[in-house]
C-alpha cells in the first residue's frame, strides 16, 4: 500500500500504532511535542518482585527500540499540529512547539541525536550523562492519507489540592516522581536528603473520583501500579513499613484476591481518605484521617507520602479538537462515536488511540492502538 499515516503523540500508544503500521509498508510521520519519544510510560520502573508482576513498564522500552529502528517511520520530535485541511488527503501544516526543557528539569525519554539508543531519564542539561535534544522542530506541510491521534492525558496536578501540600513540603511526592525515582535509584528516597524512606504512605484516589475537580471517574491504573510499587519496595527493603490509603481498591486484574491477600500481611491498608498533610519534625510529614471504623481523628507520621495522581484528560486537548474538528466528551477526552469500534471519530479518515479517550494502562493502551490500526487500514483499503 503506497500510503502514508501520521501519528501524533510519541507514547505508547502511538509508538505501538507507528510499529503496527510501518509492518504494514505504510509511511509513518511520527510527531511528538516534546524532545522525547516514550510518553510518560518510558520513565517507569520495573516492579517485579521475585517474580514479574506484570506491569507492562519493559514492554514499552521494546516497542521504543523497534520504532527507532524501522525505516519508514519519520520522527518529528518538538512538534505540534497547526492545521487540519481534507481536500482527498488530508494536508496537515506543523509548527515548532514551545515545549523546552527547563532548567534542572527531570526528563524521560528517547532523543533521536543520541547514538547509540538511550533512554534518558535524569537532568538533561545538567547532568554528566547530559544528552543533545532536538531544538528545531518540524515547520510546514504534509500530505497524508489518514491521521491517528494519540496524545495520551495529563497526569492530575496535586497543587490544586492544596491540603496535601504538595510543593510545600519536601517529602511529598506524586507516584509518577516514584516510579522516575525507583527506576534509577531502586529506593524511594526522600527529597529532603537523598536519603532511603523507611516509612511510606500512599494516598489513592489523587484528583480522581472527585465532585470538586469534576473528575468522577476511577483512573484505573494508581491501585494496580500503587501495589506494585508497595510490593517491590518491600521486597527489596523488608524493613520499610507501607500504609496505603483507599477508598476502594480497583482493577487489580484476575488474581486480584489472592495478590490482595498476599499483600495484606506486609502492607497496611487502611480505608479512609486523608483530610490533610502537614510538615513534622525532621523532615518527616504527618497525615491527618478519619478512621471510619473508630468514628475518629488519627495522625501518622511517615518518612515519603506519595500521592498516587490519577489520569486527567490532556490539557491540549480543546485547541487540538478545534484544529481536527471533533468533539470531545464532557470530561474533557476525545470521545468515540462507536462503543464497538473505540478508536473511529466523527470524522472519516482520523482515528484515536490510548489515552486520548479515557484511563488505561499499558497493555490496553497498546490494544487500544492495534484497533486503531485495523480501523485505518480498513479505511485506506477502501478509499484505494
Ligand atoms: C503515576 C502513574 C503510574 C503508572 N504506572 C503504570 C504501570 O505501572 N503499568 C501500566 O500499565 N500503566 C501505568 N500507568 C498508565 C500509563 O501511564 C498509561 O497507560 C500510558 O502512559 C498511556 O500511554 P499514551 O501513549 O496513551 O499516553 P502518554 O504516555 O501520555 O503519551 C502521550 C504522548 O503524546 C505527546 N503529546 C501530547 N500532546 C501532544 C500534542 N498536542 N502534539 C503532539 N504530541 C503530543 C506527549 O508528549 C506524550 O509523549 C501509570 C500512570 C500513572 C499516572
Ligand atoms: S517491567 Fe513489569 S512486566 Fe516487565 S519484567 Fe518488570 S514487572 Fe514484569
Ligand atoms: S484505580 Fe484506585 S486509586 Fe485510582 S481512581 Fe480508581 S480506585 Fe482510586
Amino acid at each position: 500500500m503506497n500510503k502514508k499515516v501520521m501519528v501524533l503523540g510519541g507514547g505508547i500508544a502511538g509508538l505501538s500504532a507507528a510499529l503496527e503500521l510501518s509492518k504494514k509498508n505504510i509511511q509513518v510521520e511520527l510527531v511528538e511535542k516534546t524532545c522525547f519519544l516514550g510518553g510518560k510510560s518510558i520513565g517507569f520502573t520495573c516492579k517485579a518482585t521475585d517474580k514479574c508482576q506484570q506491569c507492562g513498564a519493559c514492554v514499552v522500552e521494546e516497542v521504543l527500540r523497534d520504532v527507532v529502528e524501522q525505516p519508514n517511520i519519520n520522527v518529528h520530535l518538538r512538534t505540534e499540529m497547526e492545521q487540519v485541511v481534507k481536500n482527498g488527503r488530508f494536508k496537515v501544516k506543523l509548527k515548532k512547539s514551545n515545549s523546552i526543557p527547563k532548567e534542572n528539569q527531570i526528563l524521560t525519554g528517547f532523543s533521536k541525536y543520541n547514538s547509540p539508543y538511550k533512554v534518558v531519564i535524569g537532568n538533561v542539561q545538567g547532568s554528566e550523562d547530559a544528552v543533545s535534544i532536538d531544538r528545531l522542530g518540524t515547520e510546514g506541510e504534509l500530505d497524508v492519507d489518514a491521521l491517528i491521534i494519540a496524545t495520551g492525558f495529563t497526569p492530575f496536578d496535586p497543587t490544586a489540592r492544596a491540603t496535601y501540600g504538595y510543593k510545600r513540603w519536601g517529602n511529598v511526592i506524586t507516584a509518577l516522581e516514584l516510579e522516575n525515582t525507583l527506576r534509577t535509584e531502586v529506593k524511594a528516597i526522600k527529597p529532603s536528603d537523598g536519603q532511603r524512606a523507611k516509612k511510606i504512605g500512599f494516598i489513592q484516589c489523587v484528583g480522581s473520583r472527585s465532585q470538586t475537580f469534576n473528575s468522577v471517574w476511577c483512573s484505573e491504573v494508581c491501585c494496580p501500579y500503587a501495589l506494585r510499587m508497595a510490593s517491590m519496595i518491600k521486597h527489596k527493603y523488608p524493613d520499610t513499613e507501607i500504609w496505603i490509603f483507599f477508598i476502594d481498591i480497583q482493577n487489580v486484574g484476575k488474581e486480584y484476591s489472592s495478590f490482595l491477600e498476599q499483600i495484606k500481611s506486609d502492607i497496611k491498608l487502611v480505608t479512609a481518605t486523608p483530610i490533610d498533610i502537614f510538615p513534622a519534625q525532621d523532615n518527616k510529614v504527618k497525615v491527618a484521617y478519619e478512621d471510619d471504623i473508630e468514628d475518629r481523628r488519627k495522625l501518622e507520621e511517615f518518612d515519603l507520602v506519595v500521592l498516587s495522581v490519577g489520569i486527567m484528560p490532556n490539557k491540549d486537548n480543546k485547541e487540538l479538537s478545534k484544529i481536527i474538528n471533533i468533539d470531545l466528551s464532557e470530561h474533557g477526552f476525545f470521545s468515540d462515536i462507536d462503543p464497538l469500534r473505540p478508536s473511529l471519530t466523527s470524522r472519516e479518515g482520523i482515528f484515536l488511540a490510548g489515552t486520548t479517550t479515557g484511563p488505561k494502562d499499558i497493555l490496553s493502551t497498546i490494544s487500544h492502538a492495534k484497533g486503531a490500526v485495523c480501523e485505518t487500514l480498513t479505511y485506506l483499503g477502501g478509499k484505494k
